[in-house]
């Protein structure tokens, strides 16, 4: 992976490849990124696993002074061991650095097939609190006791960053997903805070629907929702559900967002069982490249990598295993960068 390209003009943007599949799957995105042209310094940095086996420490000084300097990340996934081991880094560096919005937008692909067609929608997951608070201790043995927090805070600076994510990409409809008839008080606050804050938005209807029906909706009426709101664990949840919907986890990006900068990042995992084998899906990360770009002021570039992502999924020629082909990694990242070239001209005529 390239490191220290830099020119005068280069923005510096931390790179974090990550465990698992992680850095094949960021050299992909890396890859595809500099053939738009877009001057970027990647300063890459050890993170997670890779970063304990090297340095005895899953998030060096040096990782967080990086982030601290640039504000904006591309990141692969991380290892956290279940039940055991450090704390998840992921969770670490959201608080960290207070990025409080994840954001995934779940679209069907032209050639992915899949139950549905003409999915489109976005969840908006709050990202700092819940369940993830991590406030869990042992009663006695045999019982613990896991702390639920949400403060109205953190709920209402969620609600407004979906529903001004709803006006500013032109969407009809926020949708907050919740437990309120069970968690009265939590999921309740949650609710009134979306309440409070949909009303300075009259253009976006406003609806609410407790989670388990929204999963039986989502998976027999996808079409029917748009922009989804909710917290961290459902929105954990639901984000997993959603991109089974159009194709698995291979093919949906995301990002984190906070007020000062933002981590982008694939839905997906380190998938141990196809790590270093280059099988994995690198469109989940290039598609999260192509985030990043419009974060940092690139909309046109950010648009020719997904409509190269489109045509190459559309033709069908070169799918990796996820998506029922047999193509590598690699293959597939060469096949979007010429989709790239090949299409340069006729983006024009789409857009
Ligand atoms: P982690 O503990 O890091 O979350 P996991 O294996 O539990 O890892 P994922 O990494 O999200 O969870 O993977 C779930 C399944 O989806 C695995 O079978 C994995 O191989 C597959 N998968 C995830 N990402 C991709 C990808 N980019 N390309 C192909 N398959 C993938």
């Amino acid at each position: 992976m390239k490191k220290d390209s830099s020119s005068n003009s280069a923005r510096v943007v931390t790179l974090i490849p990550g465990d698992g599949i992680g850095p094949e799957v960021i050299s992909a995105a890396v890859a595809v990124i500099e053939q738009t042209g877009v001057k970027i310094r990647w300063d890459e940095q050890l993170a997670g696993m890779a970063a304990f086996k090297r340095v005895g420490n899953p998030v060096p000084d040096a990782l967080i002074k990086s982030l601290r300097q640039t504000g904006v990340a591309l990141k692969g996934p991380l290892e956290t061991r279940v039940g055991e081991g450090y704390r998840s880094i992921n969770v670490y560096l959201r608080k960290t650095f207070n990025l409080y919005a994840n954001l995934r937008p779940v679209h069907s692909f032209k050639g992915v097939h899949t139950p549905f067609r003409d999915v489109d929608l976005v969840v908006v997951r709050e990202n700092t609190e819940d369940l993830y608070a991590g406030l869990e201790h042992q009663i006695t043995p045999g019982v613990v006791e896991s702390i639920k927090v949400i403060t109205a805070k953190a709920s209402r600076r969620i609600a407004r960053f979906a529903f001004e994510y709803a006006r500013r990409e032109g969407r009809a409809c926020v949708t907050a997903i919740h437990k309120a008839n069970i968690m009265k008080l939590s999921d309740g606050l949650f609710l009134k805070c979306a309440r409070e804050i949909s009303s300075e938005f009259s253009e976006i209807r406003y609806e609410e629907q407790i989670v388990d029906a929204a999963c039986m909706r989502l998976v027999t009426d996808p079409q029917s929702f748009d922009v989804l709101l909710l917290e961290n664990l459902y929105g954990d949840i639901v984000s997993d559900l959603c991109a089974g919907l159009v194709g698995g986890l291979g093919v949906v990006p995301g990002a984190n967002y906070g007020d000062k900068g933002a981590i982008f990042e694939a839905v997906h995992g380190t998938a141990p069982d196809i790590a270093g084998k280059g099988l994995a899906n690198p469109i989940a990360a290039i598609l999260s490249g192509a985030m990043l770009l419009e974060f940092l002021g690139h909309a046109h570039e950010s648009r020719r990598i997904r409509l190269a992502v489109g045509d190459v999924l559309q033709s069908g020629a070169t799918l990796t295993r996820d998506l029922g082909g047999s193509a590598t990694t690699m293959q597939m990242t060469d096949a979007v960068i010429g989709a790239m070239h090949s299409s340069a001209s006729s983006a024009a005529d789409r857009a």
